[in-house]
């Protein structure tokens, strides 16, 4: 388990998550996509994540198991976070000092676009196989 420091582009909120998995996973779903423009590269943070400047988080529920948080004053990214477990999900990108992770499974693999690919070689999960390894979640 790795820890690290994020924050937002305004420097309102800064996170600091205690419990990094290092083995990270992209998610190729249409909401995520829609969410960042790209694909989500999330890594999971169990619940020990301290925030500071939570009063300017604004959560969108996206899903009947997860929110997405981000900055109400820049917009930036915070987190995916799941409904039941309290488990956070943040932007590999958020973290500038993680350097020690490792792309390690794909999501919603059969809804990635062909216009682009990864090489990295790593596990993957369709849609199907996601709803049904998920569904104690919903
Ligand atoms: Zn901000
Ligand atoms: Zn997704």
């Amino acid at each position: 388990m790795l820890s690290s420091k994020a924050s937002c582009l305004c420097g309102g909120v800064k996170i600091t998550a205690l419990e990094i998995n290092p083995k990270f996973t992209v998610c190729h779903c249409d909401t995520c996509r829609a969410w960042g423009g790209a694909p989500f590269f999330a890594v999971q943070c169990g619940t020990k994540v301290n925030i500071e400047g939570s009063e300017k988080v604004k959560m969108y529920k996206s899903s009947t198991w997860a929110s997405r948080g981000f900055c109400s004053d820049c917009g930036t990214h915070l987190f995916f976070k799941m409904n039941k477990s309290g488990e956070y999900n943040m932007p590999a990108g958020l973290f500038p000092s993680l350097k020690e992770i490792k792309m390690d499974m794909q999501y919603f693999s059969d809804q990635r676009p062909d216009y682009y690919c990864f090489s990295n070689e790593t596990k993957e999960m369709t849609r199907a196989e996601i709803m049904e390894y998920f569904a104690k979640y919903v």
